[in-house]
């Protein structure tokens, strides 16, 4: 039997356009950058895409060559040079080992957007396909979050995205690319990966899956995936803050054989995404509607109350330093409570000249474009304690075993809320991210934390309540305050009163099937 060599990488970035801080190659360092057998160590054992690769590389005993494993914050476009530093030496290793190549497998996200272009995974593919030709077999797999582009579709015959949000089954979902990459190799099957999409910047809840209708969706998509000729069926929630040609909520299928009818059992899912637009589960309190609910709360043995930051998830490419609802919690005299994170390197810097126990004057957050989310807050803090390099190991089913960090970081203490300040973004998701720093959320009355939907998966399970608010920042839920421009219209729910039929008409169907749309 033939030794298939395969080579791998992931290049991730979730790009929220609006957002006006560039990601950069120092962006990416900060978040994970890692080469080869480096990137292997750190991450094979995890919960991550190269985890299912590698885990099938053994199974079909595959020669692996693994490039590079590069991650940043969601962010503002992606610089030319980290695009172009990033993704050579993936071309380079498919030029030079072109020869003996029988397949790739890239684990990527769907929406990242370079400076100098819509579409960066389909550029990356592009820039692969120039050097191994249009038959080499590649797999990708996606974060649901993906604006999947037609690109996409063309270049890579196999789409696999993650089936829950919070993001618990990266990999997988990479294991289920690699499977199908297997047949492909041996000649077993011929996929092609068809799309569908709906004039819909997103689904209604951005494709959650701990309750909802994505549930049932995922059911029959599983339920496809059974049938003859049908590898994989994907539903995309989409990423809604990316004023691009081709963003939205898509249902992918890969598959062969009679594509008119995979693309019908798309386009029933996808009607019922359409139908369901209106239907948000989550109810977006006002901050002071927020603050006045927890100043009522009473833990009494069930665990914290948890308000989340919904439109300032840093997780979505925002700057974190919202204040909004901060001060609200403030304002209403909310006690025995902590928050995080506050994004603020000056601040951080600040207090490290500073010793625990001291009160510091302090200008708190606000300060990247109060326009979204709120201006500064002036306080009088009390130092709780240091830490020069944030870092910490998640334990929770999204990071469990992986380092990050949120660089230098201090916790300051006012009133009665305990605030994590932190230098690096990132979304709230894991309970390590406040326990590592002396903070034990189960124990608080109140915990307000910065996040969409992935803070679920560890606080949920120590919360007596959640409640989710709209603050205002850059991943608000009132879209229309978005300088949307390029997005085709009409759209959902920048448009409210769209002609579906006539749309449908005017766009195949919302159907696109390489080579034959
Ligand atoms: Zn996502």
């Amino acid at each position: 039997m033939t030794r298939f060599h395969v080579l791998t990488s992931e290049f991730l970035h979730e790009t929220n356009t609006f957002c006006k801080l560039p990601t950069g190659p120092e962006t990416f360092a900060e978040r994970g950058l890692l080469f080869g057998a480096e990137a292997i160590a750190a991450r094979q054992d995890n919960n991550t895409e190269l985890g299912g690769f590698l885990e099938a590389g053994r199974a079909y005993d595959w020669d692996v060559t693994h490039v590079i494993s590069a991650h940043a914050q969601p962010g503002g476009p992606v610089t030319r040079e980290a695009f172009d530093t990033l993704t050579a030496p993936i071309i380079e290793a498919a030029r030079q080992q072109r020869g003996t190549l029988d397949g790739i497998l890239l684990g990527l996200h769907g929406a990242m957007v370079p400076d100098f272009c819509d579409d960066g995974e389909g550029e990356l593919l592009r820039r692969l396909r120039a050097v191994v030709g249009p038959d080499m077999p590649i797999g990708i797999t996606l974060d649901p979050h993906a604006n999947v582009s037609r690109a996409m579709c063309d270049l890579a015959q196999i789409i696999v995205s993650f089936k829950t949000y919070p993001h618990t089954d990266m990999r997988v979902a990479a294991r289920h690319a690699a499977d199908i990459l297997q047949r492909t190799m041996r000649g077993e099957i011929h996929p092609v990966t068809l799309r569908v999409t709906r004039p819909m910047l997103e689904e209604a809840n951005g494709g959650r899956t701990d309750t909802g209708p994505m549930l049932a969706r995922l059911e029959r998509a599983r339920a496809y995936e059974q049938e003859p000729d049908v590898f994989a069926v994907s539903i995309n929630g989409a990423f809604p803050n990316a004023d691009i040609a081709e963003v939205g909520a898509s249902v992918t299928v890969t598959a062969q054989g009679d594509m008119a009818r995979h693309a019908a059992f798309a386009s029933e899912l996808a009607d019922d995404i359409w139908a369901c637009r209106n239907d948000a589960i989550n109810q977006f309190h006002t901050v002071e509607q927020a603050a006045a609910i927890c100043k009522a709360y009473r833990a009494e043995g069930r665990g914290p109350i948890i308000v989340a930051d919904y439109a300032d998830n840093p997780g979505g490419g925002t700057y974190g330093d919202s204040t909004n609802l901060l001060r609200a919690l403030l304002d209403a005299g909310v006690q025995d409570a902590c928050f995080g994170p506050m994004v603020d390197p000056a601040v951080v810097q600040q207090l490290h000249h500073h010793a625990p126990g001291d009160t510091v004057q302090i200008l708190l957050g606000g300060k990247t474009d109060p326009r979204f989310g709120g201006t500064p807050l002036d306080l009088t803090a009390t130092l709780v304690s240091l830490h020069p390099t944030g870092n910490y190991t998640g334990s929770g089913a999204m990071i469990g075993g992986l380092q990050r960090s949120w660089g230098p970081l201090a916790v300051v203490r006012v009133e009665g809320i305990e605030i994590l300040v932190v230098t690096v973004r990132a979304q709230m998701l894991d309970l390590q991210q406040f326990l590592a720093f002396g903070i034990d959320p189960s124990r608080k009355q109140v915990v307000g934390l910065k996040s969409m939907q992935h803070f679920r998966a560890a606080f949920a399970p120590i919360a007596g309540q959640v409640i989710v608010c709209d603050s205002g920042a850059l991943c608000t839920v009132d879209y229309a305050v978005l300088p949307f421009a390029r997005v085709p219209r009409p759209v959902f729910p920048l448009d409210r009163d769209i002609d579906i039929a006539q749309w449908r008409h005017d766009n195949h169907d919302g159907v696109y099937i390489p080579g034959q749309t």
